[in-house]
């Protein structure tokens, strides 16, 4: 008996790994892992939750048997015997009045098998297996248990890293806004699917004084001044336009749709909120900064990608020469 369960154990963890290489997502990671430890333990009862991006809850991403797991918090799974000893924690008596008990998988009696995912010493989330009988989870099979649930947290681990990784490439860290590359992007994509006589508009802005700023309050303290601003451009900016950070203290704006007149009035709005936003940039400090936006539409202005940026940027100089605090429109 001992050989065999050895056996199927390899066989379902070799399949078990193979399926992982084409998963897409945590969905499909849990599924996969808890029908694997199913064709191996045969449990009444199971789930897995696997803790979300930003970290401070763990979703139920699957789950079977006679249970309705529940979204937590990342804190309450801590609370979990397996999560507490960092692997497979088996109580093999739930009916016993002295058996430790589980917060996030609650069951009476039976055997109740609790199994962190842990990758990169992280816990990513946890494993929940039930039998109704007692001693449920013989011996042999644990290893095989637990080597699939490694397998599993190496999988969603991997997942996060390369779209991190992604992440990086496309956005920029400081404001979490497209970056100069992105943007260009965008713009040739929107120029090519645009129907006929459809404009395009580009604004670029630039902080005002910005250097001044930086001497008044720190080189930190600006940096909270370009993530305030970056704040102020996702709420001025319609589903398919996009906003980025084009260099230092420079942003772009892409309006597809909209033409010169149409890009003044969202720049305008811009300009406004941004000159009446007040920035916290550390307890009791507060200011405020300005910027110059330059207009400029396709195909009325220009002819391609290139020129229009162009043309936005000399309508900025033109908007930082009258004053600065304002928007000029090319032409
Ligand atoms: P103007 O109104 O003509 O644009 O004046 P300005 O001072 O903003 O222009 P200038 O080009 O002389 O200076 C840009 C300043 O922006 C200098 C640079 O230190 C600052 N800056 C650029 N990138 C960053 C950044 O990521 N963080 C911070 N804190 N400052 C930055
Ligand atoms: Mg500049
Ligand atoms: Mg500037």
């Amino acid at each position: 008996y001992r050989a065999a369960s050895q056996d199927s154990g390899l066989v379902v963890i070799n399949r078990f790994t193979e399926l992982t290489a084409f998963i897409e997502s945590d969905g499909d990671v849990a599924r996969a892992t808890l029908e694997a430890l199913d064709e191996l333990t045969s449990p009444d009862d199971g789930a897995i939750h696997i803790s979300n991006r930003s970290k401070d809850r763990a979703v139920p991403e699957a789950s079977f048997g006679d249970v309705t797991p529940e979204l937590i918090s990342l804190g309450a799974l801590a609370a979990c015997p397996g999560v507490r000893r960092s692997g497979l924690y088996v109580t093999g008596n739930l009916a016993d009045r002295l058996a430790v008990r589980c917060p996030v998988h609650v069951a009476i009696s039976g055997t109740l098998a609790c199994i962190p995912l842990v990758a990169l010493g992280e816990v990513v989330g946890a494993v929940h297996l039930h039998w109704e009988v007692m001693d449920g989870l013989p011996l042999d099979l644990r290893g095989a248990v637990s080597r699939i649930v490694e397998h599993a947290s190496l999988s969603v681990a991997n997942r996060r890293l390369v779209a991190a990784l992604q992440g990086q490439a496309s956005t920029d860290g400081r404001t979490g806004l497209a970056n100069s590359r992105t943007f260009d992007t965008a713009v040739e994509g929107a120029l090519k699917a645009r129907s006929a006589g459809e404009p395009l508009a580009v604004l670029m802005l630039d902080v005002d004084r910005f250097k001044a700023f930086n001497d008044r309050h720190g080189h930190p303290a600006g940096d909270e001044a370009l993530r305030a601003l970056a704040g102020v451009l996702r709420s001025c900016v319609r589903e398919h336009d996009l906003a980025a950070r084009y260099g230092g203290e420079e942003f772009a704006v892409m309006l597809p749709g909209l033409d010169a007149a149409g890009g003044a009035s969202v720049a305008e709005r811009i300009r406004s909120r941004v000159e009446s936003t007040i920035i916290q940039l550390a307890p009791g400090m507060t200011d405020k900064v300005t910027i110059s936006i330059g207009v400029a539409a396709y195909p009325a202005d220009a002819a391609d990608r290139v020129e229009l940026l162009k043309v936005a940027d000399a309508a900025l100089y033109a908007a930082k020469k009258r004053g600065r605090n304002r928007v000029v429109v090319a032409g």
